[in-house]
C-alpha cells in the first residue's frame, strides 16, 4: 500500500514514510492510493474478534510494510485492560440512541483511541526509514489531543513531544492535565492565540527549512501527532467497525443493516474515519456532522461554501472550536476522484482569501453522504440537563452537541435507522459546565475539583481515576509564547539553539 499527497505533490511513499513524516512536503495530507474493501461475509466474520485483533485486521492492509507481528504488538500494547478498564469502546443506550463511549482511556477523551497506538507506529516507522533517528512530535491542540499525545509519547524511546495549546481556549481541567504531565521527553506551551493560530504555527514550522535542517543535523526528524497524521486517522476506523459489530451481536441491526453515525466534529478527523469505514464496506447509512457555534462545517456541507472569515466563539465544547478543519481536504480529494490539482486550488484559495466554494457536482456527492447541524452553548446545556433528567445518562458538552443535532435530524426526517452518537469525552473533563447544566444554572462553585466532587455526589457516577489523580499533581509547565515564537520554542525545547 502506497500513500500520496492530497495536493498531488508526492506519490508512492510507504506507510512508514507517511506516518513518520506526518505531513507532505507540498503542504498536503497523506492518503492511501487505494482502500481495501471487505465483503459482507468478511465483516460478519469479524464479530468474534476482540478489539485488538479487530484493530489489527482493519489496519493490516494499510500497513503493508509492517509485519503481522509488528502490528499485533502495536495493537496489543495500546488497547490493554490496564489502559482501558472494561474495554476501549463500549456502547451505552439512552433515550433511543446508542452512545459509543470512546473515553475510557488514560486521558478520558477519544483521542486516546489513536494516541495510545500512534507512538508505537511512529517509533517503528522512523526505524524503518532511517534507523537511529529520532522524531520530534509537534502537536497543536484544542485541548484533548495535547494531553493524549503527551501521555502516549511520554518516555517513548527516540521521541520528544512538544505541545501547543491556546492559552484561553481549553478547559481548566484540560490545562491542568497538560501542565502536570510527567515524563522526560515532554514540553508544553500555552500559545497566546486560538487553536487555529496554534495549528497554523505548527504547519509553519513544518514548512520552515531552517528548523528542519537544524533537526536533521542533530539526528531528528519532525513529525506530528495531529489528525493530519495518517497514523492518527487509521486507528479510528476500527471503532466504527466495532460499534456496528456490537449492534449486530446484540440483534439491534440485521446482517448488512445500515447504522447512522452522528459525530461531534472539529478537525473532521473522527467523522472522516467513519467515511473511510463506509468506503471499506461497513454498512453505514448517514454521516451526521455536528458542530457547535463555530459552524463552518454545517455551512459548508449545506451550501458548498467554506468560509473561515467569521467570528470565532470560545464555547463549552472547546475541542470543537475550530474554523479550519484540516481533514476536510482528505474528503475533497477522495470525492474528486483523487484530483490533487483541484484540491490544491481550493486550499490555496482558503489560505489566500479564507474562503472557497466547491461546484454543484461535488456538493451533491457530499450531500449524498452527509447531514450537518449545529448547536449553541445554551442548547447544549439543555441537552445535558434533559438527558440527565429523562434517562439518567450524563453527557459531556461535545457529545451533547451531537445528541442535540441528532434529535433535530430525527425530527426533521422521521428517520428510524439505528443511530450511534460518538461520545468523545468523559463529562468529568468539563465538570463546571456539566454541573451548571444539570442543576439548571444553580451550581457552579469555584474550583474545578469542587465541581467534580459535587457532580459525582449529585449523579452517583464515579470520577475516572486519571481525573481524580490530577488534584495532587505538581505543575511542571507554565511557559507561554506568541504564535510567531513557536519555532523558537521548539528549538529551545530540543536544545538546538546552540545557546
Ligand atoms: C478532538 C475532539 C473532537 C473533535 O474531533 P475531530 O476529529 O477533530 O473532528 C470532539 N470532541 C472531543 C471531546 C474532542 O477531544
Amino acid at each position: 500500500m502506497k500513500y500520496c499527497s492530497t495536493r498531488g505533490g508526492s506519490a508512492g511513499v510507504s506507510a512508514a514514510q507517511a506516518v513518520a513524516q506526518g505531513i507532505c512536503g507540498d503542504g498536503g495530507l497523506f492518503v492511501p492510493e487505494s482502500f481495501p474493501h471487505f465483503s459482507a461475509r468478511e465483516i460478519d466474520a469479524m464479530e468474534s474478534l476482540n478489539y485488538r485483533d479487530l484493530a489489527a485486521r482493519i489496519m493490516e492492509p494499510f500497513l503493508s510494510d509492517f509485519s503481522e507481528r509488528e502490528i499485533g504488538a502495536c495493537t496489543g500494547g495500546a488497547y490493554t485492560e490496564k489502559k482501558f478498564p472494561g474495554g476501549p469502546a463500549p456502547l451505552a443506550f439512552a433515550g433511543g440512541v446508542h452512545f459509543l463511549e470512546l473515553w475510557h482511556g488514560p486521558t478520558c477523551a477519544f483521542k486516546d483511541m489513536a494516541l495510545q497506538i500512534l507512538p508505537r507506529l511512529l517509533a517503528l516507522s522512523v526505524q524503518k526509514i532511517q534507523a537511529g533517528k529520532g522524531a520530534v512530535v509537534l502537536t497543536a491542540t484544542s485541548g484533548d489531543t495535547g494531553k493524549a499525545a503527551l501521555e502516549g509519547f511520554r518516555d517513548v524511546k527516540g521521541t520528544r513531544v512538544v505541545v501547543f495549546y491556546p492559552k484561553n481556549g481549553v478547559s481548566a481541567l484540560q490545562e491542568r492535565q497538560m501542565r502536570t504531565q510527567e515524563g522526560n521527553n515532554v514540553f508544553v506551551y500555552a500559545v497566546l492565540g486560538n487553536f487555529d493560530d496554534a495549528q497554523t504555527g505548527v504547519k509553519r514550522i513544518f514548512a520552515d527549512g531552517e528548523i528542519r535542517k537544524k533537526a536533521a543535523e542533530h539526528g531528528w526528524m519532525l513529525s506530528s501527532a495531529n489528525s493530519i497524521n495518517w497514523g492518527r486517522l487509521l486507528p479510528q476506523i476500527t471503532y466504527y467497525f466495532s460499534a456496528w459489530l456490537r449492534l449486530l451481536s446484540a440483534g439491534e441491526v440485521k446482517p448488512g443493516g445500515a447504522v447512522d453515525f452522528c459525530v461531534p466534529t472539529g478537525n473532521f478527523g473522527d467523522i472522516l474515519a467513519a467515511y473511510y469505514a463506509k468506503k471499506m464496506g461497513l454498512p453505514i447509512g448517514r454521516l451526521i456532522c455536528a458542530s457547535n457555534s463555530n459552524d463552518v462545517l454545517t455551512e459548508f456541507l449545506t451550501t458548498g461554501i467554506y468560509n473561515r472569515n467569521r467570528r470565532f466563539y470560545a464555547t463549552i465544547s472547546p475541542s470543537m472550536d475550530i474554523l479550519v478543519s484540516s481533514n476536510l481536504e482528505r474528503l475533497l480529494y477522495d470525492l474528486s476522484g483523487g484530483d490533487g490539482d483541484r484540491v490544491r486550488k481550493w486550499m490555496d484559495e482558503l489560505a489566500r482569501t479564507g474562503r472557497y466554494r466547491v461546484g454543484g457536482g461535488m456538493l451533491q456527492k457530499i450531500q449524498r453522504l452527509f447531514d450537518a447541524g449545529s448547536c449553541g452553548d445554551s442548547e447544549t446545556k439543555d441537552e445535558i440537563r434533559e438527558t440527565w433528567e429523562r434517562d439518567h445518562y450524563l453527557l459531556d458538552p461535545h457529545t451533547a452537541v451531537a445528541a442535540r443535532v441528532l434529535r433535530r435530524y430525527r425530527e426533521k426526517t422521521g428517520s428510524q435507522t439505528p443511530c450511534v452518537v460518538v461520545s468523545t469525552a468523559s463529562p468529568y473533563k468539563f465538570a463546571p459546565d456539566v454541573l451548571e447544566a444539570v442543576t439548571g444554572g444553580k451550581r457552579r462553585p469555584d474550583g474545578v475539583f469542587q465541581c467534580i466532587r459535587e457532580l459525582s455526589d449529585l449523579t452517583g457516577i464515579p470520577v475516572p481515576e486519571p481525573v481524580a489523580a490530577l488534584e495532587g499533581k505538581p505543575v511542571r509547565f507554565s511557559h507561554s509564547c506568541l504564535p510567531a515564537e513557536m519555532g523558537k520554542a521548539v528549538l529551545r525545547s530540543a536544545g538546538w539553539t546552540g545557546a
